[in-house]
């Protein structure tokens, strides 16, 4: 330990000032990548249950690095909201996805994911409203993902912006349900359109002693509340026939088709999950 002030002390362990300085020559790399194209989005389907019809796409976030190849947003996205970069990446990304709407079919829709950092920005709606204005498409085709991380800090701070999105016509998802503690009573408390349930949910169907009973009640209180029921992480057909007999609305995951290149993805063909 070395003294670091009056009664402070720092700990420093070996190997720090590398970590430090492998995470300041990643910013630096997202800051000089970004203008030159090497962020781009990968789409992955979402299909109707049970006709299996593509109904959307979710927007997922790549890194093509000259040096390392394709870097996955867990190896990023973390060093990114740390320094802010995250602002520069999800304003590219709202704005990608718009583009890739306006070449879309008009009943397909696309779902990015916010980033906290992102959503608590007070120039987050703002930014929003200038990008739809200077774009043609219709508001309700772009959903926005957001997890309850969000909305533990400040809830009336949540509640307006919610509310103003919900105004300028977008879909707004709570990403990842299930897993944090008060997903029960976020929605009642926000106004949201859809709720995904979590991967971890669906990977313990036909595994787990109560897994089907958790996600039966799951999609049987998010109809009740009027919401639209998506299912993440569905792998197999078992577990994407149990779903759609429970009422699932929606489905996603490596089964129905894996996240891919925008041109590779919208040739997929749809899916039929009811044989
Ligand atoms: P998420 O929002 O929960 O996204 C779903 C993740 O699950 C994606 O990983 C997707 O590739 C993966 N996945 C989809 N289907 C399956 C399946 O059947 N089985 C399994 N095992 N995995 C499946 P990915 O693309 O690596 O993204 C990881 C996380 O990074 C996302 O989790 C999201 O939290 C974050 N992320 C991705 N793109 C963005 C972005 O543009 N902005 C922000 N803020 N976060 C992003
Ligand atoms: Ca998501
Ligand atoms: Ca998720
Ligand atoms: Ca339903």
């Amino acid at each position: 330990a070395k003294k670091a002030g009056r009664n402070t002390w720092r700990v420093f362990r070996p190997g720090m000032d590398e970590l430090i300085e492998k995470r300041r020559a990643l910013e630096a790399d997202i800051e000089r990548g970004l203008p030159r194209g090497e962020f781009l989005l990968y789409l992955q389907p979402r299909v109707a249950a049970p006709s299996g019809t593509i109904s959307g796409y979710e927007a997922l976030l790549r890194w093509n690095h000259p040096v390392r190849g394709m870097i996955q947003p867990g190896d990023f996205i973390p060093v990114a909201e740390v320094s802010g970069k995250i602002i520069a990446l999800g304003q590219f990304v709202l704005e990608e996805a718009c583009r890739l709407l306006q070449g879309l079919e008009e009943r397909l829709h696309v779902s990015v994911n916010v980033s906290p950092v992102q959503f608590r920005h007070p120039d987050f709606v703002r930014d929003i409203q200038d990008l739809l204005r200077r774009s043609t498409i219709d508001p309700s085709r772009l959903e926005l993902e957001i997890t309850e991380s969000v909305l533990i800090e400040d809830d009336d701070h949540a509640t307006a912006v919610l509310d103003q999105l919900k105004t300028l016509g977008l879909r707004i998802a709570l990403d990842d349900f299930g897993t944090g503690y008060s997903s029960l009573s976020y929605l009642s408390r926000y106004p949201f359109d859809v709720i995904k349930i979590d991967r971890s949910f669906v990977d313990a169907l036909g595994r787990e002693d109560n897994a089907t009973a958790i996600v039966r009640s799951i999609i049987d209180l998010g109809t009740a509340l009027g919401l639209h029921i998506v299912a993440e992480g569905v792998e197999t057909l078992d577990q994407a026939r149990y779903l759609a007999d429970a009422g699932c609305d929606e489905l996603q995951g490596y089964l129905l088709g894996r996240p891919a290149a925008p041109e590779l993805a919208i040739r997929q063909i749809d899916r039929d999950v009811a044989r």
